[in-house]
């Protein structure tokens, strides 16, 4: 998804510029409202359509507008318990707002942006009219210089349909884009409402602080693999340094005498893996066992968003399932968890209220089909429904696999209804009560951390993690291709830790990164165990190393090793991973600078061209605590980083 970031956050860097300029106007996004919502709104069927061509411009100028402000917008974040922030509006509504022209969508009053929005609805239901509006696109993404040309034309072709579909659902309804440019008493904009989810009347039971165990007690040995990104097309030899956002490419040209070229093995750019690499790690794996389980947490292709089919997607998925299945063997189990790159185009979602072939079931299809050796009957029935599932590791022991693409702002399906998408939350609230009867403890896994989630379902996450706090005894992300950790607290106090999710670093370079891998320790399979991370290690390929051979430099090697990078407990002098020492960790950093720049170098897999110092590592404390969004914004606020740090945050999701 770094695709799409980079390409809005320049939209953001290019406005921003423009600014000064426009010294008026200052938009205030609109305040979630206290009163959560549920259901799907937009039953009633759309009218007959068409305006004449004249007619025609404005309304794609409007559209081309709505959907870069759309997409450059800031969250306006979580309308829960805790007050919601004020918020600066989306730059290219403070662009707008020239003191000069005298315009600002503050003058406009609430029936006239609903009468423009219901034209605009009207037109849209043209074919034409989707063409006009994704040649307005593509013509801005070109003259903003946002990408190179070929880029913007198949970035813009590959996403028009679905997003002018949902577009059409949800932001072009009058009251939705009215309530987002003119103020939340002209409509209610659904991305962003709050929401609840129910959790049971069965009081929570007292809660006991997990000790260690006693020495000698069984573990076990969890393999951790997330964001392998395998590019079919990587060409060792190649530029490393390209224009587009993927490069050591087929297609990005020769190296000129002053740029890098690409590795055999992989490279420090913005360049996935070979399919070679990623075989050269399942072999080191399969070696380093025996694995007690393994989890696999997305993104399998490569970052060449713009250029993606279906049929490509479908095949990455099943080369990499079988190469995992084949190089681990059938007596081991691998659960398998979505991320946002395995659909086309990036980050589309739809939730199962979509059907036919705009729906998920392309994919979801595919997915049962190729995991079927590793998961259960009723585990593949609720993965095609909607990318989830539950299973059992061990008696005792439970594993949740959620669908966080259900979370994501960049999903735009969920411009159309955001309200806990397929259940899933509530789904998750019933499998957690039933093991808590049960007395089963439960570990969740996801591709996108939830404390990048929107603000609502991260708000309800974190309250369900706090409900369940002594049958959550692990939840594990990847996503940011970062090591790095996310911290929960008792949402009373929000001073007792209670929860950790573990984001573990990605297997890709992708970006300027070595390949790496996670192993975790799990305390293991017997009476009283708390089946929580007791330690982890973290693996890299050391590119440097791997890619020339001492004896001759313009040689790979042809085995190389994967090298142990740190052991957690090790590194930082730990007893163990409970939440109690993590946040004792995140107290060191703050008093201990070394073991801060210590926890940086790591962070990169061992590859780091700088320190971390004042406000980068505020920040970065900042993340480490807010397994909830909502903190991340107060945590901005807090600092005076005026949002940055919320939306840089959210800038790692690439
Ligand atoms: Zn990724
Ligand atoms: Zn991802």
């Amino acid at each position: 998804m770094f695709f799409l970031c980079h390409f809005f956050l320049s939209v953001k860097k290019k406005t921003r510029t423009a600014e000064c300029y426009f010294r008026d106007g200052v938009f205030t996004s609109p305040p979630s409202s206290s009163s959560p919502h549920t259901g799907c709104r937009h039953s009633s069927p759309r009218r007959t359509p068409a305006c004449p061509p004249s007619a025609m411009r404005l309304p794609a100028l409007l559209i081309t507008f709505t959907l870069l402000l759309l997409l450059t917008s800031t969250p306006p974040g979580s309308g829960h318990p805790a007050p919601a922030s004020e918020q600066r509006g989306p730059v290219f509504v403070q662009q707008l707002s020239r003191p000069g022209v005298g315009f600002s969508w503050r003058n406009v009053s609430c029936p006239l942006c609903k009468a423009v929005f219901t034209i605009l609805d009207i037109a849209l239901l043209s074919d034409t009219n989707e063409e006009r509006v994704a040649q307005a696109v593509g013509e801005a993404c070109i003259r903003l210089h946002l990408a190179d040309e070929q880029v913007c034309r198949e970035i813009i072709s590959l996403f028009r349909d679905d997003f002018i579909r949902a577009l059409q659902q949800s932001l072009l309804w009058p009251s939705e884009a009215c309530a987002l440019l003119v103020g939340p008493s002209c409509g209610k904009f659904d991305i962003y409402a709050p929401w609840n989810i129910t959790l049971p009347k069965a009081p929570k039971p007292p809660v006991t602080p997990p000790s260690p165990p006693k020495p000698g007690s069984p573990q076990n040995r969890v393999l951790f693999l997330t964001d392998i990104h395998w590019d079919q097309e990587y060409l060792a030899g190649s530029t490393a340094d390209c224009k587009a956002p993927l490069c050591c490419r087929k297609d990005s040209g020769s190296p000129s005498w002053r740029r890098r070229e690409a590795g055999y093995w992989g490279t420090y750019s913005k360049c996935d893996l070979p399919l070679r690499t990623v075989e050269n790690l399942l072999e080191n794996v399969a070696a380093a066992g025996p694995w007690d389980w393994v989890y696999w947490t997305g993104d399998i292709p490569a970052h060449n968003v713009w250029s993606q089919t279906r049929k490509q997607q479908l095949s990455e998925l099943s080369v990499i399932s079988r190469l995992i299945h084949k190089h681990l063997g059938p007596n081991v189990t691998v659960y398998p968890a979505i991320g946002n790159h395995e659909s086309t185009p990036v980050n589309s979602f739809p939730p199962p209220f979509v059907h036919g072939n705009r729906s998920s079931a392309w994919l979801y299809n595919t997915m049962a089909e190729e995991w079927s050796p590793w998961l259960s009957e009723q585990a593949l029935k609720t993965l095609r429904y909607g990318g989830f599932y539950t299973m059992a590791i061990q008696p005792g022991l439970r594993v949740v696999s959620l669908n966080m693409n259900f979370c994501a702002r960049e999903n735009f399906w969920l411009m159309v209804n955001s309200t806990d998408p397929a259940n899933q939350l509530q789904w998750l609230v019933h499998t957690l009560q039933a093991s808590e009867d049960k007395g089963e403890k439960v570990h969740i896994i996801g591709h996108i951390p939830p404390g990048l989630c929107l603000g609502s379902w991260s708000w309800n996450y974190y309250h369900i993690i706090n409900r369940y706090e002594s049958t959550i005894t692990g939840q594990f992300f990847g996503h940011t291709h970062l090591d790095e950790f996310q911290m929960f607290y008792d949402e009373v106090t929000m001073k007792r830790p209670l929860g950790v999710a573990f984001i573990a670093p990605s297997v890709t370079t992708y970006i300027n990164l070595n390949p790496g891998y996670r192993v975790y320790y799990v305390d293991g399979n017997y009476q009283g165990s708390s089946r929580m991370v007791l330690d982890h290690e973290t693996y890299i390929l050391n590119l440097t190393e791997a890619n020339h051979k001492p004896e001759a430099p313009s040689t790979p090697e042809q085995n190389p090793k994967w090298t142990l990078l740190y052991r957690a407990t090790k590194a930082y002098g730990l007893t163990s991973l409970f939440p109690s020492n993590c946040d004792g960790l995140m107290q060191t950093f703050v008093k201990d600078d070394q073991a801060f720049q210590k926890f940086w170098y790591f962070r990169h897999k061992g590859h780091v061209s700088e320190p971390c110092k004042e406000t980068c590592k505020t920040s970065l404390l900042c993340f480490l605590r807010s397994g909830r969004y909502e903190e991340l914004e107060q945590c901005d606020l807090l600092n005076g980083f005026g949002g940055n740090l919320a939306r840089a945050a959210r800038k790692t999701l690439c």
